[in-house]
């Protein structure tokens, strides 16, 4: 029996374990020098301004909704095809989630669903969008944005998926994920599925530096020795608000740091990947589209079929461990018993009973990902 083929996994190699092994024995386990080198490194990477690394994308988006104001009450748009956290970083704030529909072709949050959300409601009556760059697909943030400044709502783009995307925009220029040029704050995950593992971990982006400070503030207790109202010798701190401890550790941020310095390799092949399955898919089975332009770094490859129990169901006897991105999130217990409205979101549903996400993670041979294909077809082929 062949090994198992999962549908994502994580790239270790000797040189993140030396990275890891040394920060061992040197001074300072957290809240030392790596986190610094990984924030710095990571913004650099992405064209972003300030990186701050959490403890995982969760705590993350907490305090990025913190960070803009976030209140009891008040109200913020997501896509209802993305992981649970996205929706519940509004629900910490005790703030109220409402979903607008996908683009049934990009399966990312569709801009006229959330123009028609907003406007059959009052102004003022959102605070905030969270786009998500579905399976490594970047969201086009130039037009969210021009959306968000009309109705005075902050964009936060969870970018767990998609380090290392871009795309084009009106002056023809790359925008890279999360790098602030439209969203006022960026958020990427370190979980193992996603393209850098760090165990857990997490990053915010900005290029706000007030927004910079707050979230620096949050993440570690609230406490600071900067702008304080006394100052009673070198010991002397102040909390100044309710922070959190959010924070990633040194031994963690060695291992970002080695798995930054792969991501381009590991998303070329990633793309190297996703041609392949197009190749052999087009005409026949429907896949996520990708417009001119952009780059998506594949955290996902998404495939539509009508017997997707099936399939998943006959991929597991073969070892082929394919899964579901995403039960919408609106479908939840959870989130069914909060609803604020009746969702109607029926492109959101409509993927769900298609989608299946084929192996995809940069190690993937091209035996393996030719059986996963053989398999696909054959199915599909009756
Ligand atoms: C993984 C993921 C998260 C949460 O990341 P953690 O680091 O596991 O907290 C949030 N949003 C999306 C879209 C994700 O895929």
């Amino acid at each position: 029996m062949r090994n198992a083929i999962p549908y994502g996994r994580q790239n270790i190699e000797q040189d993140d374990i030396d990275a890891v092994v040394k920060t061992l024995t040197a001074d300072f386990l957290t809240q030392g020098p790596k986190v610094k080198e990984f924030e710095d490194k990571f913004a650099a990477y992405n064209g972003a301004k300030y990186a701050v690394a959490v403890n995982n994308a969760t705590s993350g988006l907490h305090l990025a909704v913190l960070a803009l104001g976030l209140k009891e009450g008040e109200r913020v748009i997501t896509t209802p095809i993305t992981f649970v956290a996205s929706a519940n970083c509004v629900r910490y704030a005790g703030g109220e989630v409402w979903f607008a529909d996908i683009d049934p072709d990009t399966y990312l949050l569709s801009l006229e669903s959330t123009k028609k959300l907003i406007e059959s409601k009052p102004k003022g009556f959102f605070k905030g969008i969270i786009p998500v760059d579905f399976a490594g697909l970047p969201v086009d943030l130039e037009a969210f944005k021009s959306l968000a400044q009309e109705h005075d709502l902050w964009i936060i783009e969870d970018a767990c998926h998609a380090p290392g995307s871009y795309f084009k925009d009106s002056k023809g220029e790359t925008q890279m994920c999360g790098n602030g040029a439209y969203a006022d704050i960026g958020i990427f995950s370190f979980h193992p599925v996603k393209h850098i593992a760090c165990g857990e971990g997490g990053m915010l982006t900005t290029n706000s530096e007030e927004l910079f400070k707050k979230l620096s503030l949050l993440r570690t207790h609230g406490i600071t020795k900067e702008n304080m109202a006394e100052d009673h010798g070198g010991w002397f701190y102040e909390m100044q608000e309710l922070g959190y401890n959010y924070r990633l550790t040194d031994i963690q941020s060695a291992l970002g740091i080695t798995q930054l310095a792969k991501n381009k390799v590991g998303v070329a092949r990633r793309n190297v990947i996703a041609k392949k399955y197009k190749k052999a898919f087009i005409g026949k089975i429907k896949f996520q589209s990708l417009p001119e332009g952009n780059l998506n770094a594949h955290h996902l490859f998404v495939i539509e079929v009508e017997d997707r129990k099936g399939l998943y169901d006959f991929l597991r006897t073969q070892n082929i461990f394919a899964q579901i991105h995403y039960i919408p999130v609106h479908t939840m217990p959870y989130y069914k018993e909060i609803g604020y409205d009746t969702a109607h979101l029926t492109c959101a549903e409509n993927y769900y009973s298609k989608c299946i996400s084929l192996p995809m993670y940069p190690s993937l041979t091209d035996e393996e990902q030719d059986f996963v294909i053989e398999k696909v077809t054959s199915f599909i082929n009756g």
